[in-house]
């Protein structure tokens, strides 16, 4: 709808009363108690209608096993790479 002429106070705040956000409905998981979306996976423990969908803790524990080797290799590449870095400008 396209707004031609100056609306009174009134109707702009009677066309704004529709504009407030809602917030999202939920649902509580039944395993671990928290909330998650409806006819959704719980993001906290990776179980949807009382069965594991995800084993999310085993895939934390990979993900943070991969982090770290990675956090490894990158201080150990910082360490020899900083002071060749810092000498460098000699052209
Ligand atoms: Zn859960």
């Amino acid at each position: 709808m396209v707004i031609r002429m100056r609306h009174t106070r009134s109707h702009t705040a009677n066309r704004r009363s529709h504009h407030g956000l809602k917030s999202p409905e939920m649902a509580v998981c039944k395993n671990c108690g928290g909330h998650h979306r409806p006819h959704h996976m719980c993001l906290n423990c990776g179980f949807y209608n009382g069965k594991m969908v995800l084993d999310l803790v085993a895939k934390k524990k990979d993900r943070e096993e991969r982090m770290a080797t990675k956090r490894e290799a990158i201080s150990a590449n910082r360490a020899d790479t900083t002071k060749p870095v810092a000498t460098t400008p000699n052209k």
